[in-house]
């Protein structure tokens, strides 16, 4: 006990007061390369890795960055160390605030290990470990948690334990206010409304859309032109795979079940003739079965009909940042 306790004066005492910037970072971006840093990782350990948006963020917070990095990388470590079967949820939601500041909620859920209510109370006190045996088992020095939930605390934020099971797994929230970068417009603030076309990453860039079902690709086209893309409809697999032969896309969106040569035919199809840009699946059910096979498929992410605009929005978004599809449409 002693030593923990000198230990954890010395580690802090490194760092009395945080330093903190302010700068304007896009959230999507960040998770996105998050996400990226753990991908092989979970490949490995045959999991799935989601990430989910509720609610339009908008293109541009002011906060640190770096720090939010730091706290999500070890949330999201963590779920990946203590879970061995099923996968890792990120949702992402958030609002304005009376004070004009932008509230931001990362869930991470996971269906690992979980956490007994006894070890629950220790989990943020640095050197805590939930089980003597993890230290053995997962490596790791009980810090981070103590950290991550310092630092969130600095953002104006919080780290907390929500819910967890043994044997069912975890979910952790991460919530911080950052104040909204005025040079950029809420993304979605006015959807539905004004007929200009929103600042957004989707601007200039071209989307196919393949679906027999008119209406869910008409309502596609609706939210995607109005934010700046151009939308090619094909109305079956066949149709799709000769489109993208013949013109350039950033990004592909295949309906599952289409008649002819449904999505999944499709997909190993353009990826055969060497598309190598974001395919998306479209499914009809939220099941997690479907989403997992569509992920083993290859396909890069999943979208649920009914079509939901911000999920759809937002899932394009994180896609095409991190083809840099961003970077080429601005210096364009
Ligand atoms: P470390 O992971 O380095 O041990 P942390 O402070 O990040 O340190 O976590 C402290 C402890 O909390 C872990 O050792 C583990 O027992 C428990 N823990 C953290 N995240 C999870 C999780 N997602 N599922 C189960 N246990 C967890």
């Amino acid at each position: 006990m002693a030593y923990h306790g000198a230990s954890y004066y010395i580690f802090f005492a490194t760092d009395p007061k945080l330093a903190l910037e302010e700068i304007s970072f896009d959230l999507k971006e960040l998770l996105a390369d998050v996400m990226d840093l753990f991908r092989e990782k979970v490949r490995e350990k045959g999991l799935e890795l989601q990430l989910s948006f509720l609610e339009n963020i908008p293109s541009r917070l002011l906060s640190d960055p770096s720090r939010l990095r730091q706290i999500l990388i070890n949330l999201i470590g963590n779920a990946i160390k203590f879970t061995e079967k099923g996968g890792i949820e990120v949702k992402v939601e958030g609002h304005e605030s009376s004070d004009s500041t932008f509230h931001v909620k990362i869930q991470v859920i996971d269906t690992g290990v979980g956490i007994s209510a006894e070890a629950m109370g220790q989990l943020f006190q640095p050197f805590s470990q939930a089980d003597n045996t993890h230290t053995r088992r997962y490596g790791g020095t009980g810090l981070g948690l103590a950290l991550s939930q310092r630092l969130a605390a600095a953002l104006n934020g919080k780290v907390e334990i929500t819910e967890s099971q043994v044997g069912q797994g975890s979910t952790f929230a991460f919530t911080f206010n950052a104040n909204l970068d005025d040079k950029d417009k809420k993304l979605g603030s006015s959807a539905g409304s004004g007929k200009n076309s929103e600042k957004s990453l989707l601007t200039g860039t071209r989307i196919l859309f393949a679906d027999d079902s008119s209406d869910n690709a008409l309502l596609a086209e609706r939210i995607l032109t109005k934010r700046g893309a151009t939308v090619v409809i094909a109305t079956n697999g066949v149709e799709a795979v000769e489109l993208a032969g013949s013109r350039d896309f950033d990004l592909i969106l295949l309906d599952i079940q289409m008649p002819y040569m449904d999505g999944y035919q499709a997909l190993r199809l353009l990826r055969l003739e060497g598309y190598k840009r974001p395919i998306i699946a479209v499914t009809a059910h939220a099941m997690s079965h479907e989403i997992k096979q569509t992920l083993d498929a290859g396909f890069d992410a999943n979208i649920t009909k009914p079509l939901d605009q911000s999920v759809l929005i937002n899932t394009l978004e994180v896609w095409l940042s991190k083809n840099g599809i961003r970077r080429r449409v601005l210096s364009s």
